[in-house]
């Protein structure tokens, strides 16, 4: 199947590391040309050489702290216009609601809640001018499967998932797609840190990550891979998926809906 991707121009945010660096290299091997936005020069700037090296396309980089206003409303005019909008950037903490005080849970929203209304906001201006675009937000299973545990994370979540069906419900009659993807567990630096918090937190000892992700029967027995949700984006963004608005697809191998008994 040939996505035609090639010659648009996407903006990622969080493409340093985990999903949004793995969206990055779906859509550079696709030769989509790439704005890569996150808090690190460096690694952006390392990983814009590399997709620029290996497949020829223009990359440029952004560095800002997208839970900042005027790091969002920058980001947007240094990249202009654009054909493709990643919302991945966030980190909500874990933890029981007496456990997040107000100014942490605060700060969490302004990047992962705010920061995609804020972001999809400006971007959306824009594409309706042009008639045209797609705006793809990378959210969580959290917000389906809730998880008190992750109290933050699944209430922020759940209300990007309404946000993201309402507005990919209009967005049509302005021909942008506006769409979601749910993933599971999946293997980032992230989640590694997770896995060796709670390891510590269980056996006293940070080194048994993979014993907690054994107790959780993840199907496949196996967390999903950051390039599988690099895949299924760059499929999302494609014209292949000209019909797909207003939804959010779920790459979480079945987990949300399994039963345990
Ligand atoms: P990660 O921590 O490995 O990467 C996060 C990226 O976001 C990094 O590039 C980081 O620099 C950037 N970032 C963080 N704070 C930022 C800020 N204030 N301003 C700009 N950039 C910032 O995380 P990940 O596991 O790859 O998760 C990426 C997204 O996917 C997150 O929104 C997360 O909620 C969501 N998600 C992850 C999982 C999972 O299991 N990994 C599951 C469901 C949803």
């Amino acid at each position: 199947m040939h996505l035609e991707l090639e010659g648009r121009r996407a903006v990622v945010t969080g493409a340093s590391r985990g999903i949004g660096r793995a969206i990055a290299k779906s859509l550079a091997e696709e030769r989509c040309n790439l704005a890569l936005a996150a808090r690190s020069e460096e690694p952006l700037r390392n990983l814009a050489d590399e997709l620029n090296n290996c497949f020829g396309i223009s990359v440029t980089t952004h560095r800002g702290d997208l839970g900042q206003r005027a790091d969002q409303d920058r980001l947007v005019r240094e990249t202009g216009p654009v054909d493709f909008v990643v919302n991945n950037a966030g980190a909500i903490p874990q933890g029981e609601l007496e456990d997040v005080d107000d100014e942490t849970w605060r700060k969490a929203w302004d990047l992962k809640v705010y920061g995609i209304i804020n972001l999809s906001r400006q971007y959306y201006t824009l594409m309706k001018q042009r008639r045209s675009g797609v705006i793809l937000n990378i959210l969580g299973m959290a917000g389906v499967r809730l998880n008190a545990r992750y109290i933050a994370g699944s209430t922020g979540t759940a209300g990007l998932i309404a946000f993201t069906r309402a507005l990919g419900s209009r967005s049509p009659d302005f021909g942008i797609r506006v769409l979601g993807i749910n993933p599971g567990l999946t293997d980032t630096d992230r989640v590694q840190e997770l896995l060796r918090h709670r390891s510590l937190e269980r056996f006293g000892s940070a080194d048994r990550g993979d014993e907690v992700v054994a107790d959780l029967n993840l199907p496949f027995g196996r967390m999903a891979r950051s390039r599988e949700i690099g895949e299924m984006a760059a499929f999302l963004l494609s014209p292949r998926a000209a019909y797909v608005s207003g939804d959010v697809v779920t790459v979480d191998g079945g987990f949300t809906h399994r039963t345990f008994f």
